[in-house]
């Protein structure tokens, strides 16, 4: 479905994705993993273009993009088939529960608000969160905003969802339900991509575990191969620090 070959991004001259290549398969969930700092969340936002590569190619559905000059359109037609759900949940801190998810229906794909209402309410009740519809972010809980926060993302109907670290800053025990809406997300053949720490996701519900570190994917494969039976030392090294 995407994929991605030889991305380069530098930030002052150190060379955080270095060749990075990698293929999504329609309704796969691939994990990433990999050190802190080696630049998996870089490497979601050069997916959907939050930042910018300095080179590569990327096939997404029919198009090749020329990663170090996309056009306008084709980064606006990359971004309209991607959705993002972020660390910190990024939700707009004035607007309700039910705002939030209506938003980029309304803004990014046209449709009318009565409609986008109809559809956050529904997404809402699907995730028992109806009641805090006209709730602001800072009345719900991290767990909450979050659940929204994938909700926003989902109601696009995007072809892949990028989740950057999702549950990383929540309370343990807020993780679980947010967990458990991805899973299901899983289970309806969402495409998703997940950059996380949470180690119980990426050997249950991951389609594909790939490591990454060094500026790129070290190596990539069937959750119990990369956790039972790492080829790289580098990876070795990783999971063993982990246990
Ligand atoms: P973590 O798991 O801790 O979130 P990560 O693997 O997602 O880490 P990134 O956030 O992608 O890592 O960062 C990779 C490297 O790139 C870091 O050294 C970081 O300081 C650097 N970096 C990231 N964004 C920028 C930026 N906008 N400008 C300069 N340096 C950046």
């Amino acid at each position: 479905l995407l994929e991605v070959k030889d991305l380069q991004k530098q930030f002052n001259g150190h060379q955080v994705l270095d060749g990075v290549d990698l293929q999504i398969h329609q309704g796969e969930v691939l994990v990433i993993i990999g050190p802190s700092g080696s630049g998996k969340t870089t490497l979601l936002r050069n997916l959907n273009f939050l930042e910018h590569a300095d080179s590569g190619t990327m096939h997404f559905a029919d198009q090749t993009i020329d990663l170090g000059k996309p056009s306008k359109q084709q980064v606006q037609w990359v971004r309209r088939h991607t959705a993002m759900v972020f660390q910190n949940y990024n939700l707009f801190k004035n607007k309700t529960a039910q705002q939030n998810i209506a938003e980029g229906l309304i803004y990014g794909h046209g449709v009318d608000a009565k409609t986008a209402n109809q559809k956050a309410a529904q997404a809402l009740k699907n995730l028992g969160l109806y009641d805090r519809r006209h709730y602001f972010p800072t009345q719900l809980s991290g767990g909450q905003q979050q659940r929204i926060g994938i909700a926003r993302a989902t109601v696009l109907k995007p072809e892949v969802v990028l989740f950057d670290e999702p549950t990383s800053a929540l309370d343990p025990e807020l993780v679980g339900t947010v967990l458990k809406d991805m899973q299901r997300l899983a289970e309806n053949g969402q495409t998703m991509v997940v950059v996380t720490h949470q180690m119980w996701f990426a050997r249950n519900v991951a389609s594909r575990v790939a490591f990454f570190a060094d500026g790129q994917i070290q190596e990539i494969g069937k959750p119990a191969d990369i956790f039972d039976h790492p080829q790289k030392q580098r990876t070795k090294q990783f999971l063993n620090a982990l246990a």
